[in-house]
């Protein structure tokens, strides 16, 4: 049962009120470089990604944020820190949303930047980080980070709404996964959707695990909107995560790739075999569950569970569709082979 949440378009991308869990990446270089900025952006849209962020640290990169709007049908989010009138110049480029930490501009300033989005109807992203937390308010919890920050996103919810203006994403972030997940359960009861990640979260390996733990523990209790994976990587490696966690849970469509850990009784290039077949199938749009598995033992009862599966030994791959072996090939020819019944299967109606 996911929360209840009010919902918002990010262009035409729905996030919350119960609409699929949107993946958000950002892109990692200048906006001022547009060629790259869209070639990135093009990269994680074909990966699955629905929203794409793009920092805007100074004028010159709100006019080539601009530019960047005019080439690309991909919702964008305008990133602004510190300066106002940054909101505003990216609102006026056609941000489709903007996300701003209030608690880095005055309250005049962020009346402005309300008005903007309200008179251009775009969503405001409200983000706070527990390393922001104010020492009054951490004063006033009695020391409770969690209940802080709550209440500090409370007082500037209250001044969007007294300002007539509801089109809220709130995002409470910390580096800390259990605080993460903490201070979400609390704001979840606010009915705004949430976006959800963990922040600088890490090289990939930690930062997969510990998004996966943090954001993987709210959206199991139905909690959670919209999701960025944040790694110190590629942006198609957020989203493609972002895509397995969701997958994972069965919030979105597409394949569950299954391979074996390989040990001992191994004779085949499993790693190279199963990076090869996962390449092939990450973007498939469609409920399958692909096995590759690395010997006769276990291979077999797995490949079984499988909607396609394929076990190898000693210079043969044994294929099994839908729970039933029907095909024995050569390891040389066994990918080829592999990846035409994977058309076939994704093919079918
Ligand atoms: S499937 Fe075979 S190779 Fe893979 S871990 Fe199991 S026993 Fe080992």
């Amino acid at each position: 049962m996911r929360n209840k949440t009010k919902k918002v378009f990010v262009k035409n991308v729905p996030i919350g009120g119960g609409s699929p869990v949107a993946i958000q990446s950002m892109t990692n270089i200048p906006v001022t470089d547009v060629r790259a900025t869209l070639a990135q952006i093009e990269r994680c849209r074909q990966c699955g990604c629905d929203i794409m962020r793009i920092a805007v640290p100074d004028m010159q990169s709100a006019a080539a944020f601009a530019e960047v709007r005019k080439q690309t049908q991909m919702p964008l989010v305008a990133d602004i820190h510190f300066d106002y009138r940054l909101a505003i110049a990216a609102v006026e480029a056609g941000a489709d949303k903007i996300r701003i930490n209030p608690g880095n501009m005055s309250l005049p300033q962020l009346d402005s930047v309300i008005d903007c989005a309200k008179e251009h109807g775009i969503p405001i992203r409200v983000g706070v980080n527990s390393g922001s937390v104010n020492k009054d308010a951490l004063a006033a919890a009695n020391g409770n980070k969690a209940q802080a920050l709550f209440d500090s996103l409370g007082a500037y919810v209250d001044r969007f709404e007294k300002r007539g203006f509801d089109s809220l994403v709130l995002s409470v972030k910390s580096t800390d996964v259990r605080e993460t997940v903490n201070i979400n359960r609390l704001v979840a009861k606010m009915g705004y959707p949430l976006h959800l990640g963990v922040t600088e979260a890490g090289l990939l390996r930690q930062g997969l695990v510990k998004n996966s733990i943090g954001i993987g523990a709210l959206l199991a209790d139905g909690i959670g909107d919209t999701i960025r994976v944040s790694l110190t990587s590629d942006p198609v490696d957020e989203v493609l995560a972002a895509k397995d966690i969701l997958v994972s849970l069965g919030l979105k469509r597409g394949v569950t790739f299954v391979s074996c850990p390989k040990c001992g009784r191994c004779t085949i290039d499993l790693e190279n075999v199963a990076e090869t077949v996962y390449d092939y199938v990450k973007n498939i749009d469609k409920n399958l569950k692909i096995a590759v598995m690395g010997c006769e033992v276990n291979g077999p009862g797995e490949c079984r569970d499988a909607d396609l599966g394929m076990a190898g030994a000693n210079g043969k791959y044994v294929f099994f569709k839908h729970g039933n072996r029907y095909k024995t090939v050569d390891a040389n020819e066994a990918i080829e082979q592999f990846k035409k019944e994977i058309d076939l299967i994704a093919n079918a109606d």
